[in-house]
């Protein structure tokens, strides 16, 4: 058993290396890592409509600011609903001229090259993405920026097989498409939308979140570098407004939305009765859940990395943890260990575990679920590290003593933010996992592979990981049940959502 001395101030080693004197549990310093590769960023950014960057009709432009100083980075342009007609208008021509005739082999060879000119610049990507939405740059490096290479590379390889997508039946692209995605995952998630769009035969406009349109706008370069033909891929930025413009607009024979749930409902209400297709990936509460038998050290690094991964903005964190009675101290204590000496901070810096909250508004919320939390008696425990004096931070923080009723127990924090409740049986830890509105994702931790079977049909979740948390693969479909939304992402199912069949 490690000692824990949580409040003892223990010297600090310089250099890499702790001091020998120092006990597991307190945080020590390392010299400052900073990746140092160049964004290469622009000034200003204009909207990218038929295959040029041009300015917005308005002529207004916002900021975008580094949530980890609060700089401004540049500024991005503000789209009109005049704007969003011409993105459409131009995808609706490039349907009816290139891409929508075009053989599937031959849209392959733009999304593989895509890929490869997604992976020639990841550095510059990684960069960009971290500066702009607060994530530590080892996560945009080694997750978002090849994860999103890799949606590229998978779907380029189905766009020659059309015939095994569903076999027996003839495959057709639905038309022209209009997508919008949240600030949490921005180039991942415009992968995640474009790549199976694409490799379908379909024409996308797309609106990246208000807060990180800067690599949407990077990867409109690269299509520009791939000689993908214009006006297959369109992007218009700016706030809900345009979100809403591109998804009522008539044109799409489809819309994508990746979001909350709250605004996945107002498109919903605003299009029943249209006959577009839709599919939603909205909100989430998944549970982890931690049997006695469960290895234990292991688990804890599973829900660290379930609730603490990106700072708890992922639809699908592990923001409850369901622990058998008899495990909960030793689990507790294990990670409160474990987030002591998590590494908060500059989000540029390769040590950073935990970056910046991506806006203001988003730490707001957060902070007023926390305090929702603390009245309604929830036991709080916060690492003690230090934050910077700028930029937006949180400390990962766990609530004990949850009970179902707490809001804190239902309600996505989206936010470094746990909340723990207890369980006895197999039945009880599957009525409290399936006791919300949400359905995206769950985590089982045991030794018995029958539970894990047990589990994985009971849950009413569209992924289930077991004894691991948190992995992606473009071969695996992504999706929710209940108010996570409809229809799936990734895998051959994620290509039903993007064809006609006949
Ligand atoms: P959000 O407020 O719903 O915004 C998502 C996107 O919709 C943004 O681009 C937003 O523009 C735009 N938007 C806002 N109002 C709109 C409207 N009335 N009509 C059309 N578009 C509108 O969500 P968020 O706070 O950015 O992202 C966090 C949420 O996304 C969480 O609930 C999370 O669980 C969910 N999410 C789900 C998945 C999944 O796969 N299920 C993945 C990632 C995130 P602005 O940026 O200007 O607000
Ligand atoms: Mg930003």
């Amino acid at each position: 058993m490690s000692t824990l001395v949580a409040e003892k101030k223990k010297p600090v080693a310089r250099g890499g290396r702790p001091a020998p004197e120092l006990i597991f549990g307190d945080l020590w310093e390392f010299d400052p890592a900073p990746e140092s590769a160049d964004p290469k960023l622009k000034a200003r950014y204009d909207l990218f409509i038929d295959g040029k960057f041009v300015a917005p009709k308005s002529g207004k432009y916002f900021d975008t600011i580094n949530p980890a100083n609060e700089q401004k980075l540049a500024e991005i342009a503000l789209a009109s609903a005049a704007d969003v007609d011409a993105a459409y208008a131009a995808a609706q021509r490039a349907f009816d001229t290139t891409w929508g005739k075009m053989p599937g082999r031959e849209r392959a060879k733009y999304l593989y090259r895509i890929a490869r000119l997604l992976q020639d610049r990841a550095r510059e990507f990684a960069v960009a993405e971290t500066l702009d939405g607060g994530k530590p740059v080892k996560e945009s490096r080694d997750f978002d920026v090849p994860m999103a290479a890799a949606h590229f590379f998978y779907h380029a390889g189905w766009a020659d097989k059309l015939d095994y997508v569903a076999p027996g039946r003839r495959v057709a692209p639905l038309g022209v498409v209009g997508q919008v995605i949240p600030w949490n995952f921005p180039l991942l998630m415009c992968a995640w939308k474009l790549a199976p769009a694409l490799a379908m035969g379909n024409c996308v406009v797309l609106k990246p979140a208000e807060t990180t349109s800067i690599t949407a706008l990077k990867l409109a370069e690269i299509f520009q570098d791939a000689g993908l033909p214009p006006g297959v891929v369109n992007f218009v930025t700016g706030a809900g407004e345009v979100g809403a413009a591109v998804m009522n607009h008539p044109t799409p024979a489809k819309v994508a939305f990746t979001g909350s749930t709250e605004v996945g409902k107002l498109i919903m209400r605003s299009l029943a009765g249209s006959d577009k297709k839709m599919t939603m990936e909205l909100g989430g509460k998944a549970a982890n859940i931690v049997f006695d038998d469960a290895p234990l050290d292991q688990a804890v690094e599973g829900i660290v990395n379930g609730i603490f991964f990106n700072q708890g903005h992922v639809c699908c964190a592990g923001s409850r943890l369901l622990v058998q009675e008899s495990v909960a101290d030793q689990v507790i204590a294990k990670l409160k260990n474990r987030i002591r000496v998590l590494r908060v901070g500059d989000p540029m810096d390769k040590n950073t575990d935990v970056g910046a909250i991506n806006s203001r508004e988003q730490l707001d919320r957060i902070r007023q679920l926390v305090d929702v939390g603390v009245r309604e008696g929830g036991e709080m425990f916060q690492s003690a590290c230090r934050l910077p004096t700028k930029g937006f931070y949180f400390r990962p923080t766990i609530f004990s003593g949850v009970s179902m009723s707490h809001r804190i127990a239902r309600e996505e924090i989206f936010g470094p933010v746990l909340s723990i409740l207890t369980f006895r049986t197999v039945d009880e830890a599957i009525e409290k996992a399936n006791n919300t509105a949400y359905g995206l994702s769950a985590g089982v931790w045991t030794d018995k592979g029958a539970r894990i079977l047990k589990l994985s049909t009971e849950l009413k979740a569209g992924v289930v990981w077991a004894n691991t948390y948190n992995k992606f693969d473009p071969t695996s479909p992504f999706g929710g049940y209940k108010e996570s939304g409809f229809g799936r992402e990734g895998g051959r199912q994620g290509l039903l959502d993007y064809v006609k069949l006949s």
